[in-house]
């Protein structure tokens, strides 16, 4: 007999009362699930697969295709039906590093952490320059370096810094600040801020925007041989910030390194005290424009009721990478997380109910540019309202790309009604640190275009670790940064809400549906 254990504690939080009294948990699925979750777990290899092996994960890269096409096997190996590779659009053009030496020479011999920029161009073979320091605080500034900078490495004053922390990069979320976002309220909605286009910092920034475009311009012109930024980040660690552009129409841009704080500022300091400073660079990039199609990876547990297999139950997170080292907390981590949970499912014997379904996605990093398209193609327009059928038939999206920390709970969202269902979900993993659930939004995933269309799309809440200190987006991503106790234990949880929500006799209840925003003016 299937063990079914109802839950008789009330008011445990704020959010509990009967209707978490009522919902129902399968202890005894919920046991196999931790079983082959913890003790059986296959996350750290598929994560090795995910970044050691397959690189950085640069949307429309091979490094990129490398993954996806591991994933898709790797998926049907384990028994996932329709796994497949499927475009959710144009996305543009391919990119990658293939060699990046950078030293300083003058006034003596230095090898610098740099990452070249994303979509720039090399500095086709070797070149050995002086590095010039170029002031400018207007276009008209510029003038006097016409003639001068062909070929040269060119710095700009940054008045940058670099700030020493006490605090320790790495942590977990206290007690406190999880009991906080219990007892967090739930925002109005639509209420987002609004921006004043004529406010001091908009005009301020339209215009630091307009000089960026125009120095950069005027570089081209020049013919410059390198650009040295400095990237953010302390103790050799490098943030890589936005590429160039990707659009296969984008102009040609001049070749640039994000350099790391400390070579950056040496450079600058010895340039600006009269030292000169002699650099030698090769970087070699390659463009990749055979297909500028962007594809998610999408594969299956189908449903087995009779009544309930039309209906899907959707887990993912996104596979791109940024490029400065090979993605593993963003969101090598995620990724992993979501397979080893089809994984566990699989290896557990289960037959849902409702068809299961993953996604991993791309070009997140570039504007969820995956998830949306995905959206668009199978459920409706945000921008319209305007639904397809699987709208109706979509249960629930559930995402993690939060880094390598374990889950601690889930964010609602703002769909309250979900609390109490998600709040008996967690209870059988407390021992785990898994409590807490929080009515509030969080952004910048892919979650949100799920929402975006009335969708429940969730993104569970991680303890943060050192991903905004040291590894999102940096050189430091690799994958000694993950945690396999993290993955392990967020595997086991997803797994149990995939199943709980697949054998739900009822779908995961709704907001109301967002009204399409105001057409812009002249459309
Ligand atoms: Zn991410």
């Amino acid at each position: 007999m299937k063990l079914k254990l109802l839950y008789t504690c009330m008011a445990i939080t704020g959010l509990a009362g009967t209707a978490f009294a009522q919902e129902t948990v399968d202890q005894a699925a919920v046991q196999k699930i931790r079983e082959e979750g913890l003790n059986h777990s296959q996350v750290m290899k598929t994560a090795f697969y995910l970044t050691d092996v397959s690189g950085p994960r640069l949307a429309g890269s091979p490094g990129l295709k490398r993954a996806q096409d591991w994933a898709v096997s790797q998926l049907k190996t384990w028994g996932m039906v329709n796994s497949k590779l499927e475009p959710w659009g144009k996305f543009g053009k391919g990119w990658e590093v293939q060699k990046n030496y950078a030293a300083i020479t003058v006034p003596y011999y230095h090898a610098i952490i740099a990452i070249p920029k994303a979509w720039t161009p090399g500095t086709n073979g070797a070149i050995k320059g002086e590095v010039i320091l170029v002031k400018a605080d207007s276009v008209a500034e510029l003038d006097k370096y016409k003639g001068k900078l062909a070929g040269k490495i060119v710095i700009f004053d940054t008045q940058n810094t670099l700030k020493r922390s006490a605090k320790p990069d790495l942590e977990r979320y206290t007690d406190e600040q999880l009991a906080e976002m219990a007892a967090a309220k739930p925002q109005p909605a639509g209420q987002r801020r609004a921006f004043d286009q004529n406010s001091p910092q908009f005009v301020a920034m339209r215009k630091a925007r307009a000089m960026r475009t125009a120095i950069s311009q005027f570089l081209i012109d020049e013919k410059v041989g390198l650009i040295l930024s400095q990237g953010r980040g302390t103790d050799g660690t490098t943030f890589t910030t936005n590429g160039a552009s990707y659009a296969d129409t984008a102009k040609a841009v001049a070749p640039e390194l994000e350099t790391s704080g400390e070579d950056f500022l040496r450079i600058l300091r010895l340039v600006k005290a009269g030292q000169k400073v002699e650099l030698e660079a090769d970087i070699k990039t390659q463009f990749f424009t055979s297909d500028l199609q962007g594809y998610n990876v999408i594969a299956e547990i189908p449903g087995t009721d009779k009544k309930l297999k039309e209906q899907v139950v959707m887990i993912g997170g996104h596979l791109d990478s940024w490029h400065g080292a090979t993605g593993a907390t963003d969101n090598a981590a995620g990724s992993a997380v979501m397979m080893e949970a089809m994984r566990i499912l699989k290896a557990i014997g289960y037959k849902p109910k409702r068809t299961i379904r993953i996604a991993l996605w791309s070009s997140e990093e570039q504007g969820l540019f995956g998830s949306r398209g995905y959206v668009a193609a199978h459920f409706g327009d945000p921008k319209t309202m305007q639904l397809k059928p699987e709208q109706k038939t979509l249960d629930a999206y559930y995402n993690l790309d939060n880094g390598t920390g374990k889950i601690r709970g889930i964010y609602l969202q703002g769909d309250s009604a979900a609390g109490p269902i998600f709040q008996a979900w967690l209870a059988p993993f407390k021992d785990l640190g898994a409590t807490t659930v929080t009515v509030s939004n969080t952004g910048g995933t892919d979650h949100q275009s799920f929402d975006a269309v009335g969708l429940p799309g969730f993104q569970f809440i991680q303890d943060a670790m050192d991903y905004g200190t040291r590894t999102h987006h940096s050189n430091q991503d690799t994958y000694d940064r993950l945690s396999e106790d993290d993955l392990k234990q967020a595997a086991t949880i997803v797994a149990s809400f995939v199943y709980n929500t697949s054998e739900r006799q009822d779908m995961i209840p709704r907001k109301a549906l967002p009204t399409p925003p105001p057409a812009a003016p002249g459309r």
